[in-house]
């Protein structure tokens, strides 16, 4: 039987307790993977493959309602053929998974990892890994002299497996989880692999799933306190900053124009006052809850200078008081 999406070497997937995930080649095979490593956040980067993807529905298939966009070969995982051969089904049908992972919203059960891994005849094989400091960093003469000692001299840190002595103490391993500097290293050899060794980490520490209400792509999460992923926002004009703080400072900007443009009103133009402050929250009122690109940018429109110029700030609008033309004048009879 063909192997799907196989990978040409077996390749190497680490997320570390920093939130860094990175591909690398595995050294032996000599590839040339492990010269351009592929660095992700563990975070994000399952959602973005969402994003590599149309689906229109036209079958009941659903893995057969995707197509591929023009920018998926920029996702972490499918960059170049070095990663991946040539995308099979078996790619959108772990698509489908992701899918329903996200859309379940809460944590997903080692159990249930048990049933992906066998559904999609995964081969992943992983390790957790705590770093510790390398007595015998920079001790070249004393390793020398010790041909027993094996211990690298030029590495800062060193690297060992979970330990177990005696009996399991599952509280214990998770809380040395927590406290060393730990990384996972997952074996992959297919692309569903490598897929599915993140949301195995995912389900490990388990983060629920949710969709950022700004740039509308999924990502995971441990609290839900925040609505905003870590991505830069999509916003053309704020996409330096993150999701969350391009919705602060878009906010921010509005607030200051509306109440510029409620003091110019109000002293020049009293009778549109209550039209502008209804017209401007049938606009800001849903960026309350759906920040999104489209209804941020209809309120920065709204609010926008040469907008308010030309629809507001009209002659025949303004005050009586300061109304010295014709308008005025008809309203004197
Ligand atoms: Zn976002």
């Amino acid at each position: 039987m063909k192997r799907r999406n196989t990978l040409r070497d077996e390749v190497i997937l680490t997320i570390s307790n920093d939130g860094k995930g990175a591909l690398f080649g595995n050294m032996q095979s000599g590839s040339d993977i492990d010269k351009k490593n592929v660095e992700f956040s563990p975070i994000t980067v399952l959602g973005d493959l969402l994003t590599t993807t149309n689906y229109v529905e036209k079958s009941i298939y659903r893995q057969d309602n995707y197509t591929l966009n023009q920018n998926y070969s920029e996702h972490p995982f499918l960059q170049g053929k070095k990663i991946h051969g040539v995308l099979e089904k078996s790619y959108f049908v772990a698509l489908v998974t992701l899918q329903d992972v996200f859309d379940k919203v809460k944590p997903l059960t080692m159990n249930e990892f048990e049933i992906i891994r066998q559904f999609h005849s995964l081969n992943l094989t992983h390790r957790i890994l705590f770093r510790e400091e390398n007595p015998m960093y920079g001790m070249t003469d004393l390793v020398e002299k010790h041909t027993w000692i094996k211990n690298s001299t030029t590495e800062r840190y060193q690297y060992k497996t979970l330990d177990y002595r005696e009996s399991f103490d599952e509280d214990n391993m998770l809380e040395q989880l927590f406290s060393a500097p730990y990384k996972f290293e997952y074996r992959c050899y297919r692309l569903e692999d490598i897929i599915f060794s993140v949301l195995h980490y995912l389900a490990f520490f388990k983060y629920k799933f949710a969709k950022c209400n700004h740039c509308e792509r999924y990502y995971a999460t441990q609290t839900y306190k925040t609505k905003y992923c870590n991505r830069k926002s999509p916003h053309e004009e704020y996409n330096h900053l993150e999701c969350e703080q391009a919705v602060k400072d878009i906010k921010q900007l509005v607030a200051r124009r509306k109440k510029s443009i409620e003091e110019h009103l109000k002293v020049n133009y009293k009778d549109l006052a209550d039209d502008f402050h209804i017209k401007y929250h049938e606009l800001r009122d849903p960026v309350k809850t759906e920040p999104t690109v489209e209804n941020l940018n209809k309120i920065i429109q709204f609010t926008d200078k040469t907008n308010i110029k030309k629809y507001w700030y009209k002659k025949e609008n303004r005050n009586p008081r300061t109304n010295t033309g014709a308008e005025y004048k008809k309203r004197q009879r």
